[in-house]
C-alpha cells in the first residue's frame, strides 16, 4: 500500500485509514452522504479558518486547487474591479494568468523568488492605486517554500478596506490561520496538500456577506462559485454536477484525523520539527537551503544542487530505491522537498538514505 513516501508539496503520503475510508460508493443525493458528510465538512473547514464561524461560509468545489482559485477569481471580481496580485513565485503568477484569461484589470507585482512579498510595497502601491478593488496573494509559495507574512499584507489591505483574496493552498491546516482575526476575505486550499487527504477537490472559505452578492458575477459555469455555494446551501451539502464522493468521504477522515492529532496548532509543530529535522540533517551533509530561515516555512524546504554537475535523475532513482521520493525544484537549481503524513523519524532515515547515494 505504500511503496514509498512521498515527500512531495502533494498528493503526498496519505494514511492508511484515509485510504480505507474510500471503500464504500455513495449517493450524491441521499442524506448520508449530503448531511452526513459535505455539510459535516463545510462545517468543520469554517471552524478551522475562523474563530468567528457566524461570518463565513465555505464551498467545496471539484477539480484541483487551480480549478478553485480560477473559480474564486472569476467569480469575485468583476469587470469594472481591479485586482493587485503579489506574486514571487509560480502560483503567485499563475494568478496573474487567470486574471489574463478573465480579461480582468489586473498589475502583477513581481517579487524576487527566492523573497517574501513585501508589505510596504503593496502599501505603496494601494495609496497610490486608490481604484484597486481586490488584492490576492499566496500564503505559503510551494515554488520556493516562502512563507508570506500573511498577517501584515493583510494588515495593509484591511487598512486600504480592500478585499482579500489569499491562495492557502500549501498552509491551511499545518499553519495556523484565523481569517476573522486578519480580515481575510476568501480563502481557497485543496484536499490534498496539509489537511494530508486525497486529491480530487478543493474548497473555499467565503466572508459570507461577501459571496452573496456574487450572483451571476461568473463567466464560467462549472467554476461559478456563488452558484456551487447557493446549491449547497440550498440542497444542505448538495452539490450542482458529480461530486468525487469517495474522496470527498476520504477527507472527512483526514480531518478527524487532524483534530485527533491536535488540530492544526500541533500538525503545525510536527510539520516545524520535520523541517528542522531535515534542514540540519542535509546541512550536515552539506547541503544549502535556498532560503534564509526567516522566511521559510515549515511544509516545504529547497536545497541547492551540491555541485554544478548534480545529476538529480540520479539522485531521485537512488532515494525512490530507499523509499523516498522527493521533488524537482520549479526554479532552476533548487530540488525541493515537501512533508506530508512523515515524522521527523522518517527525515532522520531520509539523511542517512541521502548519505549513502553518496551524492
Ligand atoms: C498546489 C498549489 C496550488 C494548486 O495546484 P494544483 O496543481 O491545481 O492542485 C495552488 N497554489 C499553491 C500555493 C499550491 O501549493
Amino acid at each position: 500500500m505504500r511503496p514509498y513516501l512521498l515527500l512531495t508539496p502533494g498528493p503526498l503520503t496519505t494514511t492508511e485509514t484515509v485510504k480505507e475510508a474510500m471503500m464504500s460508493d455513495w449517493c450524491t443525493w441521499d442524506e448520508d452522504y449530503n448531511v452526513g458528510v459535505v455539510e459535516n465538512i463545510r462545517r468543520r473547514l469554517v471552524e478551522l479558518a475562523t474563530s468567528r464561524p457566524d461570518e463565513y461560509t465555505a464551498v467545496l468545489m471539484q477539480g484541483s486547487g487551480t480549478f478553485c482559485v480560477e473559480a474564486t477569481l472569476g467569480s469575485v471580481v468583476r469587470p469594472a474591479d481591479r485586482l493587485l496580485v503579489a506574486a514571487n513565485g509560480a502560483y503567485g503568477k499563475r494568478m496573474g494568468v487567470i486574471a489574463e484569461y478573465y480579461r480582468l484589470q489586473c498589475h502583477v507585482m513581481k517579487f524576487d523568488e527566492t523573497e517574501a512579498v513585501d508589505p510596504a510595497k503593496i502599501d505603496a502601491y494601494l495609496t497610490e492605486h486608490e481604484d484597486v478593488t481586490h488584492v490576492s496573494v499566496v500564503h505559503c509559495e510551494t515554488t520556493t517554500g516562502v512563507l508570506n507574512p500573511l498577517s501584515e499584507i493583510a494588515a495593509v489591505v484591511k487598512r486600504h478596506g480592500k478585499t482579500l483574496i489569499v491562495d492557502a493552498m500549501s498552509s491551511f491546516g499545518g499553519v495556523p490561520i484565523d481569517m476573522a482575526g486578519l480580515g481575510i476575505d476568501f480563502m481557497i486550499s485543496s484536499a490534498n496538500k496539509c489537511i494530508q487527504g486525497v486529491p480530487g477537490f478543493g474548497f473555499i472559505i467565503a466572508r459570507r456577506s461577501l459571496l452573496e452578492q456574487c450572483k451571476g458575477v461568473a463567466r464560467s459555469l462549472s467554476l461559478d462559485l456563488y452558484d456551487q455555494w447557493a446549491a449547497m446551501e440550498q440542497g444542505r451539502g448538495k452539490w450542482r454536477f458529480t461530486s468525487p464522493t469517495h474522496v470527498v468521504r476520504a477527507f472527512m477522515q483526514a480531518l478527524a484525523e487532524l483534530e485527533a492529532e491536535g488540530g492544526v496548532a500541533a500538525r503545525h509543530a510536527r510539520y516545524a520539527e520535520n523541517h528542522r529535522t531535515l534542514v540540519s540533517g542535509m546541512r550536515a551533509l552539506g547541503f544549502k537551503t535556498l532560503l534564509p530561515d526567516e522566511v521559510q516555512s515549515p511544509v516545504i524546504t529547497s536545497f541547492y544542487y551540491p555541485s554544478a554537475d548534480f545529476d538529480f535523475k540520479a539522485f531521485y532513482t537512488a532515494l525512490k530505491t530507499r523509499g523516498f521520493v522527493i521533488y524537482p525544484g520549479k526554479i532552476s537549481q533548487a530540488d525541493t522537498f515537501r512533508i506530508g503524513d512523515v515524522f521527523p523519524q522518517d527525515f532522520v532515515r531520509l539523511t542517512e538514505a541521502v548519505k549513502e547515494t553518496g551524492f
